[in-house]
């Protein structure tokens, strides 16, 4: 049987290839122009990896602040129209704007949650936790982020309320964040390339179970992301619980 699939966490470019702005961590990774991450394209890959929805934020709101706010906009327009697509809203800690929107957008059916990314956006989350999560907190909202060196076990106790999710499962940061969250309020995601280390996948079932764990591309390679997870050595109900169950159950719907 085949299994359904949720890519939680993918990304979205938009602007024409002339205008778009260069990635910094596109660089590290010598990407060059082989990136992009246009829908037309990305949907041809996620429709043959047998991904049914997608939840994505627009690339170009993360790599500068100043096209946040209308990258928000743009986006918010585009899923209005493709219904399998949904959105992530970006909030800058530092523009109250980003606040505003995501206020407006979290009550749409078709923005999932927060998305934060730190590091492209040079703050840190000691700084700027509080203001983010007791926003978060008083609209229960989910809010997926890029991970870095914060203290995600004593930020998500403090916010109950709030959903975490620390992206790009990669070791024992993820899985050790996961385990030690008093409210089980942390989840991460298998997006990017570093879920395809070693018995990565296995072991952190091993260490943390299934139900917090859940399944996403960061727009790479979505046949190969869903195979991971599909020809893992775990149960069944493991892989069910990660591509589709739980994010089904988290996201209502
Ligand atoms: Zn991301």
């Amino acid at each position: 049987m085949i299994i359904n699939a949720i890519d939680t966490h993918c990304h979205i470019r938009y602007a024409p290839l002339e205008k778009l702005k260069p990635i910094p961590i596109s660089d590290i990774m010598q990407e060059g122009p082989c990136y992009t991450a246009y829908w037309e394209e990305l949907s041809q890959m996620e429709k043959a990896a047998r991904i049914s929805t997608v939840f994505a934020s627009p690339i170009e709101a993360l790599v500068d602040t100043a096209d946040t706010v209308q990258a928000n906009e743009d986006m918010f327009r585009l899923v209005q129209d493709i219904p399998n697509l949904y959105q992530w809203v970006v909030i800058d800690p530092r523009n109250d704007i980003t606040f505003e929107q995501a206020d407006r957008m979290l009550k749409s059916k078709k923005c999932v949650g927060i998305k934060l990314h730190p590091r492209l956006h040079h703050y840190t989350l000691e700084e700027y936790g509080e203001k983010i999560f007791s926003f978060a907190e008083n609209r229960s909202a989910i809010v997926q982020m890029h991970y870095g060196k914060e203290n995600y076990v004593d930020l998500a106790d403090a916010f109950p309320h709030a959903t975490f999710i620390v992206a790009h499962l990669g070791g024992a940061l993820h899985i050790n964040a996961v385990k030690n969250a008093k409210h089980r309020n942390i989840y991460t995601d298998t997006s990017g390339m570093a879920s395809l280390k070693n018995k990565l996948i296995e072991y952190a079932v091993s260490q943390i179970g299934s139900d917090r764990i859940l399944f996403g591309t960061d727009t790479y390679a979505a046949g190969a992301q869903r195979g991971r997870i599909e020809y893992a050595m775990i149960p069944q109900e493991d892989k069910e619980n990660i591509l589709f169950n739980n994010a089904k159950r988290l996201f209502g719907l």
